[in-house]
């Protein structure tokens, strides 16, 4: 599947951070993660941390699926606000997950901290309505969010200015947001678990998987077999290759990333995460290296060729989007590019087991929360292989497809 194009900012800005060795053995291991980008990554760590075995292997060059063209917003603000996902699965699974997305922050900036990556920053977010009709709903999920003790304040249009430096007619301002490089903080992930043990060969295409009663058996396209007791599908939106069901809708996503500005920080008034009502929605975010990103502008569609050939045009659209927020700024865009990203019926990730693919587990982060799922999948992934009961599975798990 081609799941990029254009100029993703992460991969121009660091290249390729290191070399992984291909598979040219058979081999035999408890655990084998199929896909190394941050959902892969995320897994294996919590899995060497349980003392579990594992190998990852990836068809790609590491990070180069998805994980690269990240934006890399970590807001536990699910595509679906709260009171809309509470009437949809219920208000507890609805609380629950908006509260293990919040939780899933604070544990990505602890693990950063541990592993030595500092390419990630705590910051606010500001939910803001995009147009007066949308006022009605900010204020029903301000107050969902409220009665479950989110630290969140509602902001009237003239509080809105003066909180943030640009004009709404009411907005949502979150104190637990971040923002990191996603591409990065997996190769540092993998760098700090090879040193323990851990083995990532990328380059590495699976070609045949056989499930049985008794593990699973993967052959390379090189003609190599692993053979492992238990599988993980990290494979991100490349497991409709696998799963029979129609879990995920594909879609198209744009960003772009200014030149360096000159202008004094903070461009706006604290720095914060920016993202509004309107659906598609537009969101921004400022870079440690002085410049700003912006993304949105999505298509209902998954196919390459007519993805790519609106980059330019979706580049334009997000830069007037920017500079009717902020006309101030002089955002000239430096690199730009487009992803295909996948949506759920709630907003939710797959993550659990698929009956008809015995000994596997699916850590599937869809949607705009794809990385703070990808660390709720770790977790429950490495309970489930442990035999553990994990009390958040059945939130994620197929059954509800
Ligand atoms: C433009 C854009 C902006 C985004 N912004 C954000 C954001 O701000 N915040 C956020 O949280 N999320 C965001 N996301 C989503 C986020 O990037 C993804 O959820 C995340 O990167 C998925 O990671 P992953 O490891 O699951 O998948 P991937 O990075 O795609 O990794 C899966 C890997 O599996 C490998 N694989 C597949 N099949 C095989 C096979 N047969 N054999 C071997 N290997 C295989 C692939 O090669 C691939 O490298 C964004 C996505 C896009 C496209």
């Amino acid at each position: 599947m081609n799941l990029k194009a254009g100029y993703p900012f992460s991969l121009i800005k660091n290249g390729l951070v290191a070399n992984y060795p291909k598979l040219e053995k058979d081999t035999r291991t408890n655990v084998v993660i199929m896909g190394g980008g941050i959902s892969g990554a995320l897994t294996a760590h919590r899995l060497m941390q349980k003392g579990i075995d594992c190998i990852i292997v990836d068809a790609r060059s590491i990070g180069l699926g998805s994980t690269c063209a990240s934006t890399s917003l970590l807001q536990y603000e699910i595509d679906i606000p709260l009171y809309k996902l509470a009437a949809l699965i219920g208000e507890k699974a609805a609380v629950r997950s908006y509260s293990l997305c919040r939780e899933a922050i604070d544990k990505l900036y602890l693990l950063a901290d541990k592993i030595g990556f500092t390419d990630i920053q705590k910051k606010k977010s500001l939910y803001y309505a995009a147009a007066k009709k949308d006022v009605e709903g900010l204020k029903k999920e301000f107050a969902a969010r409220k009665k479950h003790g989110f630290k969140v304040q509602y902001l009237e249009e003239e509080t809105v200015f003066e909180k943030s430096g640009m004009y709404a007619p009411a907005a949502i301002l979150s104190a637990d947001g971040a923002q990191t490089n996603a591409y990065m903080f997996t190769h540092s992930l993998h760098q700090y678990n090879i040193k323990k043990g851990l083995e990532v060969y990328d380059r590495t295409a699976i070609h045949t998987i056989k499930h049985s009663s008794r593990g699973v058996e993967l052959l390379t396209e090189n003609g190599y077999w692993i053979k492992a007791r238990k599988l993980v599908y990290a494979t991100g939106y490349e497991v409709v290759n696998y799963i029979d069901k129609p879990v995920v809708k594909l879609q198209s996503t744009y960003a772009a990333i200014s030149e360096i500005l000159s202008l004094e920080r903070p461009y706006w008034k604290n720095d914060m995460l920016l993202w509004n009502t309107a659906r598609p929605y537009l969101y921004m975010r400022t870079t440690p290296d002085n410049r700003i990103l912006i993304g949105g502008r999505d298509e209902d569609f998954y196919s390459p060729k007519k993805r790519d050939d609106l980059i330019a045009s979706k580049t334009k659209k997000l830069v007037a989007d920017f500079k009717k927020v902020f006309p101030h700024i002089n955002f000239i865009s430096e690199f730009s590019w487009t992803g295909t990203f996948g949506s759920t019926k709630d907003g939710l990730p797959f993550i659990g087991t698929y009956k008809k693919l015995p000994n596997s587990y699916f850590a599937l982060g869809f949607g705009g929360n794809g990385i703070t799922f990808s660390l709720i999948g770790a977790e429950i992934i490495a309970d489930l292989v442990n035999g553990k009961k994990n009390p958040d599975a059945a939130i994620f798990s197929f059954d509800r497809a």
